[in-house]
């Protein structure tokens, strides 16, 4: 993404101050994001969308009732994107395709990878602002640089392909990875890989806190409480879905899966009720589980960092898109046993919701998905765990939508710090 912009600037196509050296206020770095979506000139659509017609998926449309058939279409390896009313859509390839089709899901339309990119909004140059994985660990790097005394950057463990799982921690008497008593909060985007947004609205969370350190309330949570912030927990899949400059519409890990298909759905990879229902067990699926619970290096580091924790008391795992406020269960229709936990839940996701506009719901009424990692982490840990789902229409909505997101998150983010110290007192 920098390296577009570079030759950008370079060839004199656009003067835009570079951004990923300096030390830019969180008003500058969002300013920017606004600024690059008006002057970065748009690639046209037909040379977009030829790079991905080799891409044998469709965009499809199937009917489903309810959510007990959308479980089922998860099931089939179908990666449901938009829930309708009486129908989803989603990504599928060709052999499921046949699949949907010959056992009657009632397939409603199909859409070539090559024409529905034409018609999305996916053009890389525009993006070039949103942060890859070397700019958001250069960000997260001075962040902890300019703000020595309260935060500090650490892994949580390596990926598939090597790449270090950064987390940024912002705690007043711990550094690094050592334990802490105070209560904690942790915020992880970019689990699936082409949700970029979370990414955007993690790191800026973090620079927004770390810039308003002196706010009287922020300035309270930062000497009580225990922050970690790891914007991207996919960092392969995430380079993988843009390293061609065209977006690969790319959800899962980096695995090499026996039998030559690739990636793990890392968000369906938990051991929380694992693989028993809305996930595939087809290693070429989206939705494909893994060989075995935790079998990733990425979910496993999630799960030490978890165990290693027990301070954390709330969690906010950032997904994208459907605008929604998700809390446990996802993999069950039940409701979470504890009551004072399923109070705590509805009433701190409905204040987020409406700090955001956010709808929030039990994840399962949108449809049963087992082995997610709010689920898991809640069930594991006891930490409320939230899974937000952005805004936007589609993966890739461009660089406009971010300063918004961004400043709503942060709202609700904030809030949920406000009750990190005890989560219970809300009810
Ligand atoms: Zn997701």
């Amino acid at each position: 993404m920098l390296k577009l912009l570079l030759s950008l600037i370079l060839t004199g196509t656009l003067a835009l101050p570079v951004f990923a050296a300096e030390n830019l206020s969180f008003d500058q770095l969002l300013n920017q994001l606004t600024r690059v979506e008006q002057e970065i000139p748009v690639a046209p659509v037909a040379a977009q969308a030829s790079d991905r017609a080799a891409d044998g998926r469709y965009w499809v449309t199937v009917k489903a009732a309810d959510k007990h058939a959308r479980t089922r279409l998860l099931e089939a390896g179908f990666d449901i994107v938009e829930i309708e009313k009486g129908s989803v859509s989603g990504f599928a390839g060709p052999d499921l395709l046949g699949l949907l089709s010959s056992k009657s899901f009632g397939v409603v339309s199909k859409v070539s990878m090559a024409d529905y990119a034409a018609r999305a909004k996916d053009f890389p140059s525009q993006d070039a602002i949103y942060h890859n994985y070397q700019e958001t660990y250069d960000l997260l790097k001075q962040l902890a640089a300019a703000n020595p005394d309260i935060a500090s950057l650490f892994s949580i463990g390596k990926t598939v392909e090597g790449r270090d799982i950064w987390c940024l921690r912002i705690n007043s008497s711990v550094k690094g990875d050592g334990p802490s008593s105070k209560p904690g909060a942790f915020f992880m985007g970019n689990l699936h890989a082409r949700e970029h947004l979370t990414t955007e609205v993690s790191v800026l969370l973090a620079a927004w806190l770390l810039e308003h350190r002196n706010d009287a309330d922020v300035k309270k949570y930062i000497s009580t409480l225990d922050i970690y912030i790891a914007p991207m927990a996919n960092p392969d899949g995430s380079e993988f879905d843009i390293k061609t400059g065209s977006y690969q519409y790319y959800r899962k890990n980096m695995a090499k899966n026996a039998g030559g298909s690739r990636g793990v759905d890392l968000n369906r990879n938990f051991d929380s009720w694992w693989c028993e229902s809305g996930a595939s067990t087809y290693p070429g699926s989206d939705t494909y589980c893994g060989p075995k619970a935790f079998s990733e290096v990425e979910s496993q580091n999630i799960k030490r960092f978890f165990e290693a924790r027990r301070n954390l008391k709330t969690h906010i795992t950032y997904h994208s898109y459907a605008s929604e406020i998700l809390y446990p269960w996802g993999g069950n229709d039940a409701d979470v046993p504890e009551e004072k936990d399923k109070k705590a839940f509805i009433k701190i996701a409905t204040e987020m919701g409406k700090l955001t506009n956010y709808e929030p719901r039990k994840s399962s009424d949108m449809y049963v998905a087992t082995g997610d990692s709010a689920d898991w982490a809640y069930a594991a840990t006891g930490v409320l765990a939230f899974t937000f789902e952005l805004e936007g229409r589609g993966f890739y909505p461009g660089a406009a939508i971010v300063k918004g997101a961004v400043e709503r998150n942060i709202k609700a983010a904030v809030y949920l710090l406000s009750v990190t110290d005890n989560p219970y007192k809300v009810i």
